[in-house]
């Protein structure tokens, strides 16, 4: 880790704490909302379709949102795994540090800017369009 001073690395080491406390009070503030708000309240209790159709919608939004949440709390556990094994802030694709401006703004990236846009070109998927 000789390419992270100790302030950049305590300083990254915050940022990863404050995110990973966000993420899980936000988990937990929506595990909370919905043990208040248990689906068959959602749906209103009746049994009109669309009713229905939305609570579905909002519990779908729901775990997505929690899904989204536990994902970056596994990111940060893995990235402060890697500060201790001294692999933090290594390139996953080329090995080089990254830049500690890009670890600023994204502290549990695993590459640098330029293999991550490589990566994104090769396994891009969804809306872009190929033509
Ligand atoms: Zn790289």
């Amino acid at each position: 880790m000789d390419h992270l001073n100790p302030t950049q690395r305590k300083t990254l080491q915050r940022l990863l704490h404050e995110r990973d406390e966000a993420a899980r009070a936000e988990i937990r503030a929506k595990a909370a909302e919905r043990a208040e708000a248990p689906y068959a309240e959602l749906a209103g209790g009746v049994t009109d379709e669309a009713d229905e159709a939305a609570a579905d919608l909002i519990v779908d939004v729901d775990n997505a949102m929690i899904g989204m949440d536990l994902a970056e709390v596994r990111e940060i556990t893995a990235a402060l795994e890697r500060m201790k094994n001294h692999s933090y802030g290594l390139c996953a694709g080329c090995g080089e540090p990254i830049a500690y401006a890009r670890l600023h703004a994204y502290p549990v990236a695993t590459r640098c800017t330029r293999c991550q846009s490589v990566h994104e070109r090769t396994f891009a998927s969804g809306p872009h369009s190929t033509l």
